[in-house]
């Protein structure tokens, strides 16, 4: 059989976690089998409906990198379609018109609700002859669902699940204006695209029992199902806003690498053994529906970051680079130009090790980017101003040396130390590091004279002296 998976958003202006951990094991249980990933976007409920909402999903799955197979399909552009299945059954005898009016359906509810019954519809027009059917009165279209008995569906998730026939009302397919209701598109979709596997949260277990009917009255085969837990915040209650960021662009605006967040997903739920580190080609090679856990997993922000710092140390320069240009643009208002990306491309190293988010790495390598004049910060600006003899030393020393390297450097500023600070090098360093990069906060600013190169580090500490 070849494993066909899908990804059914429902457009809500972003991708939760807890969405997009349900389309990657969907695409990685698809790649491993060879199989294909669906994606359709339920997009039926065109009061709510933006385009915006379209884009935030097929932007967060880009970023994942999860690509899918063929066309993404609009739920809503197949509801002809979803009508037509809805009238078949009704030809067939699976599914009826009801009549009943917003007056009968609320006795019936009130009744139901003092017998105390889990349905309320009493299946008034399951067997009525349509002739008796009332003059002007759209009816909407109802299955049926069996009267007694129950279904058990075997999740490779939750095991065995049994529902009882009496929870099962017959539901509505197909209102009075002719729309379908969201249960038959589902299924109508699903069957249409071939789904041979749906993976999907575990809030849409009970709705697998109503699916069923349907797909019993057309006698179509029904999927595989495997229903997620949810994932719940670090106290174990309901993963909400008050926790911490929720959708992927939050993830990617705080510096994520989208490696770190889909490997911190996958094992969100999921293990092979005691590997930590299961970046894309092994999760496709890896990856099975026997080890999804059973049990809500908790969100472990500290987890995700040590994760990220893994996969930033990982990353090459240019990936580095590239991923966090943003953040040099929109924090430090730097566009990097090839001077710059050649400087921190030579930092890369210190800056990985400094670096647990993208944030940080363009906050630590942006003074490579910037060129004079530049800011210098009420830190940088004390340290400046309460070493100016200093400065001055280095800036005569610094001028005449031919080894510009990181120890050539370190050496020049031992010299000056011995003779104007006690031997003291922090007291050398630390107003050269403020003068060069504008901050009291870098990598080694010995390393980082060598690779602002002599020109660029003296113009640097002639201009920091100009300051005040
Ligand atoms: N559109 C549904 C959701 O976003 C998914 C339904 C399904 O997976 O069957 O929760």
């Amino acid at each position: 059989m070849s494993i066909v998976t899908r990804f059914p958003p429902s457009p809500t202006g972003f991708m939760h976690v807890g969405n997009a951990r349900t389309a990657l094991f969907n695409y990685l249980f698809a790649r491993r089998h060879g199989g294909k990933f669906l994606v359709r976007i339920e997009d039926t409920d065109r009061k709510r409906h933006s385009e915006e909402a379209v884009k935030a999903i097929f932007d967060g799955l880009a970023w994942m990198g999860l690509e899918y197979d063929g066309e993404a399909l609009s739920q809503f552009a197949r509801m002809d379609r979803h009508a037509e299945v809805a009238k078949q059954m009704v030809a067939a005898g699976k599914a009826y018109y009801c009549y009943c009016s917003p007056e009968e359906l609320d006795a019936m509810r009130e009744k139901a609700k003092a017998e105390g019954s889990p349905t309320f519809y009493d299946r008034r027009w399951r067997d009525r002859d349509p002739s008796e059917a009332p003059a002007g009165v759209q009816p909407v279209v109802r299955i049926k669902a069996p009267l007694d008995g129950s279904t058990t569906i075997n999740d490779v998730v939750q095991g065995e699940v049994t529902v009882a026939h009496e929870q099962l009302d017959d539901f509505i397919i197909l209102r009075s204006d002719g729309t379908p209701t969201y249960m038959l598109s589902v299924v109508v979709d699903d069957y249409d695209m071939g789904v041979t596997h749906i993976l999907r949260g575990d809030d849409h277990l009970n709705n697998t029992f109503r699916q069923k009917i349907i797909y019993d009255a057309m006698g179509w085969h029904v999927p595989i199902f495997g229903h997620l837990p949810l994932i719940h915040g670090p106290d174990g209650s309901k993963f909400s806003k008050r926790h911490g960021a929720q959708s992927v662009g939050e993830y990617r605006d705080l510096g994520y690498l989208p490696e770190a967040l889909c490997n911190y997903l996958l094992r969100l739920g999921w293990s092979h053994g005691d590997e930590e580190i299961i970046p894309r080609e092994k999760a496709i090679e890896w990856f099975d529906l026997e080890h999804i856990g059973r049990s809500p997993a908790r969100f472990d922000f500290a987890k995700l970051e040590s994760l990220n710092a893994h996969y930033i140390k990982e990353a090459s320069a240019a990936h580095l680079i590239d991923s966090s240009r943003r953040f040099f643009r929109e924090r430090h208002g730097l566009e990097l130009g090839d001077l710059a990306v050649s400087r921190i491309t030579q930092g890369v190293e210190e800056l990985k090790n400094r670096s647990k988010t993208l944030i940080q790495f363009a906050d630590e390598a942006a003074f490579y980017a910037r060129t004079i004049p530049y800011a210098f910060d009420e830190k940088a600006k004390a340290q400046i101003a309460e070493s100016r003899p200093v400065l001055e030393a280095l800036l005569e020393a610094l001028a005449k040396l031919n080894d510009f390297s990181a120890e050539g450097v370190q050496n020049i500023c031992k010299a000056v130390a011995a003779d104007l600070a006690e031997g003291k090098l922090g007291k050398v360093a630390m107003p050269l590091r403020a003068a060069v990069t504008g901050t009291t906060v870098s990598p080694s600013i010995f390393e980082a004279c060598a690779i602002l190169g002599p020109e660029e580090t003296c113009a640097r500490i002639r201009f920091a002296l100009q300051q005040g």
